[in-house]
């Protein structure tokens, strides 16, 4: 099992949206997915048509102790199954405040319920933020993606980030390894996207090997701007299915080859510093 967490601390860059096509691409290539919606705002599970709110069946009751994992996750489309998340879901950053281990509730609740025997692929769509249920996320992952709009400002939240993730490498979880950078939202011909993505690849190239982002790579895919992908949530279904033929299809198919027959890419940030 690939367990794969799709964080940015920045909202707006395409978290949800790869996280959704992501499982269902995979998905319709016969793995079994399960997508965990970390974000309270709970963009994920209602893109894929769970509304949970006022359920008592949500990730925050995982959290908080009241429910499984196998009691929350529901079956929405052939192998893709959602563990939605709701408001309530804001609560636990100051519920675990004290709690010890905090950082492995959401790991031990799917160790719990068997999830590698269960799932191929885990993909978590986290918060905007580098909240308790963020660093749960890369706790209980092997693998991170990082969405990035190409703009000005993109490279300089991406080095916190990239820190962030050594450390929960180095502290918490050995076998956390970044997958790669996914350029979202891309404007193609346009003079910024090119050399913004110019500028990344050039931090990632000159960085000290010791640095948490020396390795990282960035995905040859590029999801293109697609008016197709705003539209979709509000029908409640992955790209694949509202518009199969669109920039965005293609591009969101053309990651999940990658990531599939990419595997893992690149050496664990600081792996061996660490
Ligand atoms: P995040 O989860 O990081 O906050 P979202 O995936 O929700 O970001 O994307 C932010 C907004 O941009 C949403 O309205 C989404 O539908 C839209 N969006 C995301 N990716 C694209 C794209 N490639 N083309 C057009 N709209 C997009
Ligand atoms: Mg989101």
């Amino acid at each position: 099992m690939r367990t794969i967490a799709i964080m940015n601390q920045k909202g707006g860059v395409g978290k949800t949206t790869t996280s959704v096509n992501l499982a269902a691409g995979l998905a319709r290539q016969g793995q079994r997915v399960c997508l965990i919606d970390l974000d309270p705002q709970a963009h994920s599970s209602i893109h894929l048509g769970i509304e949970a709110a006022g359920s008592p069946d949500t990730i925050y009751q995982v959290f908080a102790g009241g429910r499984t994992f196998d009691q929350v996750r529901q079956l929405v489309k052939e192998n893709l199954w959602v563990a939605p998340s709701d408001l309530d879901l804001a609560a636990t950053e100051l519920e675990l405040v004290d709690a010890a281990g905090r950082e492995f509730v959401l790991k031990a609740a799917l160790e719990r319920a068997d999830a590698e025997q269960q799932f191929d692929y885990i993909v978590m769509d986290c918060p905007p933020s580098l909240s308790v249920l963020t660093i749960n996320a890369l706790c209980a992952a092997s693998e991170v993606i990082i969405p990035l709009q190409p703009h000005f400002f993109a490279l300089q939240g991406l080095s916190k980030l990239l820190e962030t993730t050594a450390l929960v490498t180095r502290r918490l979880n050995r076998r956390l390894r970044v997958s790669g950078i996914l350029l979202c939202l891309y404007e193609t011909g346009t003079r910024l996207a090119a050399d913004v993505t110019d500028d990344l690849m050039r931090f990632l190239q000159a960085s000290d090997p010791q640095s948490p982002w020396s390795q990282a790579r960035v995905f040859n895919s590029r999801i293109r701007r697609n008016i197709k992908l705003a539209e979709a949530p509000s029908f409640g279904q992955s790209i694949f299915d509202y518009a199969p033929g669109s920039s965005g299809s293609i591009d969101y198919g053309s990651l999940v080859s990658e990531v599939v027959s990419g595997g893992i890419a690149i050496p664990a940030p600081l792996a061996a510093a660490a």
